[in-house]
C-alpha cells in the first residue's frame, strides 16, 4: 500500500452538519491526546507491515489534526520508519483549521515533511460562518492562510460549502474572489447536505438554487483557471490531490485512527477501525487490532463502485463500459439533457459535464 490516511479524532467544538468521527473538546478528558499518541504508534507497529518501502501520499485527516503538535505527531509516527519512508515525491497532506494554525506550528509541520495543507475555511461572510457554528471568524481564516504561505507551503487547498442556507451566489463569488487572491493550487466546495431532523434543514436551498450554486461555481472556478476534475474538487494544472485520485482510482490505501477505512484491491477486502477514541485506545493498550468490520467485495460490488469512481473524475469512463443496449440508450439521453458529453480530449471516453457532476448522483445512478 503506497498511501497511508491517519485519522486525527479532536476539534475544537463539533460542527452541527459534520458526519465524520470527530470529538470536541466537551468530550475529551484530560490525557486523552496522549493516549490517542501512543495508541496510534502501537497501530502503526502492528499494521505498518502492509505498506510499501515508499509511500506515495500521506493525508492527515480528521477531525482537526493541526489540533496535535507537531512533535506529539513526530513521537507517534516514529514506528512508522521501521516499515516505510517518504521520498522528496511524496505528496503529505494535512488537514488543518484556521484557528488551530500558527506559524511556528506551520513551519513545524513542514520541517516533519508535510508539504500540503487543506484549510477548513467553509465560509468567510461572519453570518454564514456562525449558523455554520464554526470557532473561526472570516479575519482568522484569511490570517491563517497568509501564515500557511509564510510558513513556506507552496501547495494549499481550501474547503468552502455551498448551499449553505442564506448564501448567495455573491457571497460565494466574494469567497472565490477573495481565496483566490491567494496562491492556492486546490479548492475543494461541498454542497451542504443535512438530515431532515436537523433544526436548519427547512432553511437549506431548493434543489433549483443548489444547482445554481454549483454551476456557479464551476464557471467561477474555471474563470480563475482551475480545472474542475472531480465533482467537488477544482485545482490549478498539474496540482490535483493525489491522495484522494489514488483512492478515487482503486488504489491501495491503509487508514489508521478511529473511524479509518482501509483498501486492499488485491484481496478484494475493505475493513474499518472503530468508530471510539476510547475502545480505539483500549484495544490497542490490549495489543488487539481496532478493527471493527472487514468486507470481502463481491465482483458486483467491486464494479459499482469502479463505475461510481470512474464517473466522479473529468476522465470519465471508456465508451466500451457502455455495453449494455440499455446503458447506450441512456447514456444517450443523458448526453440530449446536457449531462454527459464525448470527452474532448481523450479518445472513446463519456464525461460528465458541469451540469452532470451537479447532478451526479442521478446520472451514477442511472448509468452503473
Ligand atoms: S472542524 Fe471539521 S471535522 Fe471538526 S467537527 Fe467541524 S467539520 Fe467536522
Amino acid at each position: 500500500m503506497q498511501s497511508l490516511y491517519v485519522h486525527f479524532p479532536f476539534c475544537e467544538a463539533k460542527c452541527h452538519y459534520c458526519d465524520f468521527y470527530s470529538l470536541g473538546r466537551e468530550r475529551t478528558r484530560a490525557g486523552d491526546d496522549t493516549r490517542f499518541e501512543r495508541a496510534l504508534s502501537r497501530e502503526i507497529s502492528l499494521m505498518g507491515e502492509h505498506l510499501a518501502p515508499e509511500l506515495d501520499t500521506i493525508f492527515f485527516g480528521g477531525g482537526t489534526p493541526s489540533m496535535t503538535p507537531p512533535e506529539a505527531m513526530a513521537r507517534a509516527l516514529e514506528p512508522l520508519w521501521r516499515f516505510t519512508r517518504v521520498t522528496p515525491a511524496t505528496e503529505w497532506s494535512m488537514e488543518a483549521n484556521p484557528s488551530s494554525i500558527t506559524l511556528e506550528k506551520m513551519k513545524a509541520y513542514r520541517t516533519l515533511g508535510v508539504n500540503r495543507i487543506s484549510m477548513g475555511v467553509q465560509a468567510l461572510k461572519p453570518e454564514l460562518l456562525q449558523s455554520l457554528g464554526r470557532v473561526h471568524s472570516r479575519e482568522t481564516a484569511l490570517r491563517a492562510l497568509a501564515e500557511v504561505f509564510e510558513a513556506g507551503f507552496d501547495n494549499v487547498s481550501v474547503d468552502l460549502l455551498c448551499g449553505v442556507p442564506g448564501q448567495t451566489l455573491q457571497d460565494l463569488d466574494a469567497a472565490i474572489g477573495k481565496l483566490t487572491s491567494f496562491p492556492i493550487s486546490h479548492l475543494s466546495c461541498y454542497l451542504l447536505t443535512l438530515p431532515p431532523h436537523h433544526p436548519l434543514f427547512a432553511a437549506l436551498p431548493d434543489e433549483e438554487a443548489q444547482l445554481d450554486h454549483l454551476l456557479h461555481l464551476d464557471a467561477a472556478m474555471r474563470e480563475k483557471g482551475f480545472e474542475h476534475y472531480e465533482i467537488s474538487n477544482f485545482s490549478k494544472p498539474g496540482k490535483r490531490a493525489r491522495h484522494n485520485l489514488n483512492t478515487w482510482t482503486g488504489k491501495a490505501y491503509l487508514g489508521l485512527g478511529p473511524s479509518a477505512h482501509s483498501y486492499d484491491p488485491a484481496a478484494e477486502k475493505r475493513w474499518k477501525t472503530v468508530s471510539s477514541l476510547h475502545k480505539y485506545v483500549a484495544l490497542l493498550e490490549e495489543g488487539r487490532s481496532p478493527v471493527e468490520q472487514i468486507e470481502k467485495l463481491t465482483t458486483e460490488q467491486y464494479q459499482l463502485e469502479r463505475w461510481m469512481l470512474a464517473l466522479r473524475l473529468d476522465e470519465g469512463i471508456p465508451c466500451a463500459w457502455l455495453d449494455t443496449p440499455a446503458r447506450r440508450a441512456r447514456c444517450e439521453i443523458m448526453q440530449k439533457q446536457g449531462l454527459i458529453e464525448p470527452h474532448p480530449c481523450l479518445a472513446d471516453r463519456v464525461r460528465l459535464t458541469a451540469r452532470g457532476f451537479a447532478l451526479s448522483d442521478q446520472v451514477i445512478a442511472a448509468l452503473a
